[in-house]
């Protein structure tokens, strides 16, 4: 296969798009997979190393049934030597949906006059924040779409309200952004309203199909959304979340443009995004795209194990649009954060009980999971997982949480593991059903009963009945 020196030597310069597609196509066809190949490739993944772009084409092309099993075991292998059983609970927030751009795959689209557009004003988003806060959410990801009233001074302003609302002992403690590109300035701005990440997918990273999906709009600039994050970092927003809309162009091509995109980061910025995610796209009032790129259940899932063994330090997110079956699956690939409770329809978490039907008229698209927070939680704590609201590394500058759960020997047991018992004890006692408090319970103790009996867990323990006392927002 062609060899090119002069990327691998020349460091990535800011502000420049740095997708070569004949690069990409190039790993994924030119690079020979083989049984022992896909096993040595895992191993290396598994002593915690990146994996170069040769190895991940080296996974992709592996469609062998034995070796794709040994890739899932390998994402799940690595879930469980580095990161645990902990699984960090947020909910999406959609404050706006005026846009400007014609994505073809969007219900928020100019063109569909079908949609009813609202933008929350302030006290409509309080009365959101305070159902959420209502039902034990400490962690939320405000989104907009793409319009000039959206602007920084705007989004800024809606975190900074969303910071201050309290109901009952419900707080929101991190609050990430999904929406357009901004300027530097624009960045600067909203980061001093103390935001956590700041997310922008690619969509897709194959320019001719980023040119047909987009068909007009701000967005239709490939250049400006490629380099978006870049003009975050440049603003001191390090914490920055990439991602691609699996369906829009061969999901081969997708991955190794996430991984592309990653190794631009860490050349450029010394450290790489925060999150990765991986929607797939799904049914969207007037969804008007060619269909021959969605992607399978089967692909789905190998390429989410190949995103964890490829980038064994980030973040994943996997989100609602997915149906329980299918994350139920790929949590054990080292799924880091998911959504719970999830209502993508404007105005809808402050709705009463008999009125939450899903309107396709007010949402961006369909999800698949509808299921409660608590009935989240309950799922999860049945299957051993520890749910958690920790937002302590935000709160205490750590930055890069998932990097060092990563890469600090001892970070996990020390900081993560703990703070996702204190944060769950807040929500047993605080939101949640004698069933899902007794379950809740049961699981802490057994963790508690496996952790060594040391002055740290002596500390735990007091912290834990200083909850139960009716101390709150307590954390390592
Ligand atoms: N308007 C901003 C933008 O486009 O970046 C931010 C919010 S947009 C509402 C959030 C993400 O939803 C998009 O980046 C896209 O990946 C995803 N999305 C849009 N339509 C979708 C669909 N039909 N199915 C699944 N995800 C979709
Ligand atoms: Fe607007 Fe974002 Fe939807 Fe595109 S994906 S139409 S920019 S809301």
């Amino acid at each position: 296969m062609k060899f090119y020196p002069e990327k691998l030597k020349i460091k990535d310069q800011r502000m420049k798009p740095f997708i070569d597609p004949e690069e990409l196509w190039d790993y994924i066809h030119n690079t020979r997979s083989s049984k022992e190949r896909v096993r040595e490739v895992i191993a290396k993944s598994l002593a915690k190393n990146r994996l170069t772009m040769e190895e991940t084409a080296v996974l992709i092309n592996a469609t062998d049934e034995e070796s794709v099993e040994e890739i899932k075991q390998g994402a799940r292998l690595l879930k469980e030597k580095v990161y645990g059983q902990r699984i960090v609970l947020f909910a999406p927030l959609y404050v706006g949906n005026l846009c400007i751009n014609n994505c073809a795959y969007c219900g928020f689209k100019a063109s569909n006059t079908k949609v009813t557009r609202v933008t929350l004003e302030k006290e409509d988003l309080i009365a959101q924040v305070k159902a959420l806060e209502d039902t034990g959410q400490k962690r939320l990801i405000l989104v907009y779409g793409e319009h000039p009233r959206y602007n920084a001074e705007f989004i800024a302003e809606t975190v900074r309200t969303v910071y201050g609302v309290k109901s009952g002992r419900g707080e929101i403690r991190r609050v990430n952004i999904n929406a357009a590109p901004l300027d530097i300035d624009g960045f600067r701005t909203v980061k001093s309203s103390g935001i956590g990440t700041y997310q922008i997918f690619q969509e897709t990273y194959h320019e001719p199909t980023y040119a047909k999906v987009h068909l007009s709009g701000v967005k239709r600039n490939y250049e400006w959304r490629i380099t978006a994050l870049d003009r975050a970092q440049e603003a001191g927003i390090d914490d920055v979340g990439i991602g691609a809309l699996f369906g829009l162009y061969d999901w081969r091509f997708e991955v190794m443009g996430l991984l592309r995109h990653t190794n631009h980061f860490e050349a450029v910025y010394n450290v790489g995004p925060h999150t990765i995610s991986f929607p797939r796209i799904q049914f969207a009032s007037q969804l008007d795209i060619d269909k021959s790129h969605l992607v399978s259940d089967s692909d789905f899932t190998k390429l989410v194990a190949i995103l964890r063994l490829s980038v064994p330090y980030t973040g994943l997110i996997l989100t609602a649009r997915e149906p329980a079956t299918i994350r139920d699956e790929i949590l054990q690939f080292g799924v880091s954060q998911i959504d719970g409770g999830t209502n993508i329809e404007l105005g809808g978490y402050a709705k009463k009980k008999d009125n939450v039907n899903q309107d396709i008229d007010l949402e961006q698209f369909q999800i698949n999971d509808n299921r409660s927070l608590n009935e989240i939680m309950e799922e999860l704590i049945g299957n051993g997982f520890i749910p958690s609201f920790c937002t302590a590394c935000y709160r205490l500058g750590r930055t890069g949480e998932h990097f060092m759960e990563f890469s600090v020997p001892g970070f996990i047991k020390r900081y993560c593991q703990p703070n996702a018992l204190l944060t769950m004890t807040e929500y047993l006692e605080d939101y949640a059903p004698p069933r899902t408090k007794e379950m809740g319970y049961k699981l802490i103790k057994e963790k508690l009963d496996a952790i060594e009996n040391d002055g740290f867990k002596e500390k735990l323990i007091e912290k834990l009945e200083a909850l139960k006392q009716g101390q709150r927002d307590l954390y390592f």
